[in-house]
């Protein structure tokens, strides 16, 4: 496979300052540490696959900044306008949602990952590369319209899309967010457009507690066009797969969408700090190996896959190895994390993780957009 790959320097730049989701203070007895965003964590994606030698088989596609005018398709200016102005300011400012800090000059590292999912995707549908992987920083799947949230300045995915839709006729397309946390922004964006489908797999109420339930399908024209499988906390390989083979891939073999686009956050894996669920570097490859297959079928393979969250700065090197080498269609890099977790319960489907999917195949098979 010719398998495309974005990275930039600057992405291990994005400056999220310190004390995760409560800024440090010792007032309350919160140290100043590492915020939970840290690129470091993207970034040592990027050097596992340098140092693995896995990128010499890989096409690397330079990424640009998107324009104030791509960002406008997606975003209103007073977003787009705002971000730029704290961006000036010397201490930078906030995506939105006030724990989504960004450094001086972020506006210009956010314009870059838009510009890199941009140039990944536009090279997987122009036929430069057969699919690819994009390592981008600020992720972007919780950004709506309106304002960024979820350490989301605007929405890659979504930008990406509009791209390829208005400069290079691509009519349809599918969008598949694998992040652990719900892509509220992206199903936000296009709720009321049937030309895409927003399929999102997440635990349930982690994040946003308030979206990403089964009964949000869109609205209006989009009415079918926004799916959500919310799968329980504890939820590992054996529950993705199956969720993935009985809901989300019927659903796009019913769509048929010209290009398949992944929302690939990482958090999703057994040692991430801001989920619960069970994912191994293995659960990983084999759905990138579900949804190959399923573009095979339905768009002539183009996939391209776009980085959202991620943070184990351990196990995310990992995963997204594990992702980019399925895709290159060559040798899995040796996993050390699993044998540390080799033999725990929960890896296997449960009897009730198979009810409450099920029971979503039943809510939801009747409206598959076809
Ligand atoms: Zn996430």
């Amino acid at each position: 496979m010719n398998t495309g790959y974005v990275w930039h320097e600057l992405y291990g730049w994005w400056d999220m300052g310190s004390g995760g989701l409560a800024p440090a203070d010792p007032r309350m007895g919160l140290q100043p540490l590492a915020h939970w965003a840290h690129p470091d964590t993207k970034r040592r994606l990027h050097e596992l696959v340098a140092v693995s030698g896995i990128i010499e088989s890989l096409t690397r596609i330079s990424p640009r900044k998107a324009t104030e005018e791509e960002l406008l398709r997606v975003h209103l200016p007073e977003h787009v306008h705002r971000i730029q102005r704290e961006s000036d300011a010397p201490k930078g400012g906030d995506a939105g949602d006030g724990n989504s800090p960004f450094g001086a000059g972020g506006y210009e590292i956010a314009r870059l990952s838009a510009g890199g999912a941009i140039a990944l995707v536009e090279a997987v549908v122009q036929g430069k590369v057969d699919n690819g992987y994009a390592v981008i920083n600020p992720p972007g799947h919780h950004a709506r319209s309106d304002h960024g949230m979820g350490f989301c300045v605007f929405n890659n995915v979504a930008v990406a899309t509009r791209h390829v839709q208005r400069e290079l006729g691509v009519g349809r397309v599918a969008v598949v967010d694998w992040d652990v946390h719900h892509g509220n922004g992206t199903q936000q964006i296009f709720w009321e457009d049937p030309s895409v489908l927003t399929i999102s797999i997440h635990q349930e109420r982690c994040f946003p507690t308030d979206s990403g339930f089964v009964e949000e399908s869109g609205a209006g024209r989009g009415e079918g066009f926004a799916l959500n499988v919310p799968l329980a906390p504890g939820s590992g390989h054996g529950a993705y797969l199956y969720a993935m083979s009985q809901v989300i891939v019927p659903a796009l073999r019913a769509f048929k969408p010209e290009l398949i686009i992944v929302a690939s956050g990482l958090d999703a894996g057994i040692h991430d700090p801001l989920a619960r669920q069970l994912a191994t570097s293995e659960t990983f490859a084999a759905m990138t190996r579900q949804i190959l297959d399923v573009a095979g079928d339905v768009c002539g393979g183009k996939v391209a896959i776009l980085q959202e969250g991620g943070y184990s700065p351990h196990y995310v090197p990992f995963c997204g190895a594990a992702i980019i080498a399925e895709l290159a269609g060559i040798e899995p890099l040796f996993d050390p994390y699993l044998a540390v977790t080799a033999g725990s319960r929960g890896f296997d489907l449960e009897p009730h993780q198979r009810r409450e999917i099920d029971q979503i195949v039943d809510e939801t098979r009747s409206r598959y957009p076809g």
